[in-house]
């Protein structure tokens, strides 16, 4: 089969930087990744890449961006004042929150710490940075209902239940 929305999709992956320094790999992990295609697991342009696939191929793209994890957004930084993590121990730069806004929730990491401000950055870590994937397609089958309903792949790869 190839690959098409709601396949189940083991590949092993690649992901490094326009400075040919490697940002990830399903090495890194526990190996090969397994994931549903087309729900959004995977950022939209590899699904692109990957959409129509057969088992066996093997694919090398440059992600833009907007392709990727999205342009770095300066509205995404934001100073909050340092007593509302009053009941975090430990507070120290580089860590992530859940923030609510109005726009929704964010993970912020904190950048900065003051002794009355916390600087915040939402964009993802990887925001504005072009991505170059080399991805190997190991496997393709069909999800079972139950993982489409948990949006989740079961077994080798994916999660326990
Ligand atoms: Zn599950």
């Amino acid at each position: 089969m190839k690959i098409n929305k709601n396949a189940v999709v083991t590949v092993d992956y690649v992901l490094r930087g326009d400075d040919g320094l490697v940002i990830d790999s399903s090495a890194n992990h526990d190996g090969p990744l397994s994931y549903i295609h087309g729900i959004g697991a995977l950022v939209p342009g590899l699904e692109a890449a990957l959409e129509g696939m057969e088992k066996g191929g093997t694919i090398s793209t440059r992600l833009e961006p907007a392709d990727g994890y999205g342009e770095w957004k300066q509205e995404l930084l934001a100073e909050v004042p340092r007593e509302r993590f009053e009941g975090v121990t430990d507070l120290a730069v580089g860590m992530q929150f859940q923030m609510g806004t109005p726009n929704g929730h964010f993970t912020v990491t904190v950048t900065e710490i003051s002794d009355s401000m916390v600087k915040v950055d939402g964009n993802h870590p990887l925001a504005g940075v072009a991505l170059n994937f080399e991805v190997d397609v190991l496997d393709i089958r069909e999800a079972t209902a139950e993982e489409l309903e948990h949006g989740h792949v079961h077994g080798p790869g994916g999660h326990e239940s």
